[in-house]
């Protein structure tokens, strides 16, 4: 027994950008609020979107930080409340996704700045469209929306039914110019979203078949796209791969990898992807110890087992110089014990099919 559940409308293929007029005519959006992320502003990208939607945009956000904060959120409101906005456009990777997403509810339902990380009931928001312009985050599929507060020193995932975007327009066209580095950081996120999809509790048949896919065509292009930046037919895969995967932890949330990898991002600044990368190839192989089905499904991505997999993962991550050790990350191994209990904290630890103790986690850690 199972439910699926999507409500986001996807509009995908290289180009489509050029429709976006078309979809904010189709709902009768004539007060839009455009958020950007920097790197589209300098590149034209926002320029293109505001030429073509012309007279609707009535305001324009940018500086939207990597970490998307409270701050952020609020002038996202601001410009809403101003005026009067039908829809937000948001441009960008996750970070100006996200901050729209929190905006929206924010300001559909009257939640104050100072209340908004700890609220938990997203039932209305103002329609977003979404334009990732990196492969990754997926937060234009997703319903979940990471915000920080700087002074507490608070990052918080929010979910609910209303973060998820109104629309999708994916246009692999406009990662064309994500620069390498960015390319391996996001682009092996795909892989630990499938992946640790895959290891969830709660996965189901429709979530495999998207996890399954999605690690197949990030397994496929992400080395060709991390070292020929304007190869279209990798940015083509890499962009569905990471919608697939978005849609597949949509519904089943992330497990080991990313539950390892907050404390990694929040206490020593690792980069989202390589913290959960860090630990992916093991949480695969002692998922699939524990639920043998994972054997299949390493094989159905086209490896022979479970350890291959892994072993192509890592391969993968050395290509694009990624952290494979402790001493890669600069992080000292008397730490350890603390990283494993920081670890076992997050929600999504729950989900992950086999439950470690604080030493067994220990002893995955002090392989690294
Ligand atoms: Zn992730």
């Amino acid at each position: 027994m199972f439910n699926f559940h999507h409500p986001v409308e996807i509009k995908f293929g290289e180009g489509i950008i050029s429709q976006i007029n078309e979809v904010a005519e189709a709902k009768d959006y004539s007060r839009i609020i455009v958020v950007s992320s920097n790197s589209q502003m300098k590149n034209g990208t926002t320029e293109f979107i505001n030429t073509q939607l012309g007279e609707r945009v009535k305001a324009t956000v940018s500086d939207i930080e990597p970490n998307p904060t409270l701050q952020n959120v609020g002038t996202i409101v601001d410009a809403m409340n101003q005026h009067n906005a039908h829809a937000v456009v948001a441009v960008g990777g996750g970070s100006a996704m996200d901050a729209s997403k929190a905006a929206a509810a924010a300001y559909m339902q009257g939640i104050a700045m100072e209340d908004l990380l700890e609220h938990d009931d997203f039932t209305r928001a103002l329609p977003v469209i979404a334009i990732p312009t990196t492969s990754g985050s997926a937060s234009e599929v997703t319903a979940a929306s990471i915000i920080s507060d700087k002074e507490k020193e608070l990052k918080v995932p929010l979910i609910g039914p209303a973060l998820y975007p109104q629309t999708a327009v994916v246009d692999p066209e406009l990662t064309l110019t994500c620069p390498p580095g960015v390319t391996a950081v996001s682009g092996i996120d795909i892989l630990c979203h499938a992946l640790d999809c895959l290891g969830s509790v709660k996965h189901n048949p429709v979530s495999d078949a998207l996890a399954i896919r999605a690690s197949k065509l990030a397994f496929e292009n992400l080395l060709a796209a991390y070292t020929e930046p304007s190869n279209r037919e990798a940015r083509n895969n890499l962009s569905l791969a990471s919608m697939l995967a978005g849609m597949a932890f949509s519904q089943t949330g992330t497990s080991g990898s990313h539950a390892t990898s907050y404390y990694l991002t929040s206490h020593y600044g690792v980069p989202h992807g390589e913290a959960c990368a860090f630990t992916m190839d093991a949480w695969f192989v002692i998922n699939a110890e524990a639920n043998p089905e994972l054997q299949q499904h390493a094989r159905d991505i086209g490896f022979d087992d479970a350890e291959a997999l892994s072993e192509a993962f890592n391969a993968l991550k050395r290509e694009m110089g990624l952290a494979m050790t402790f001493e890669d990350l600069g992080i000292s191994r008397e730490d350890i014990p603390q990283i494993a209990e920081e670890s076992m904290q997050p929600a999504n630890m729950k989900n992950n099919i086999a439950q470690l103790s604080k030493d067994e986690i220990i002893g995955m850690l002090e392989k690294k």
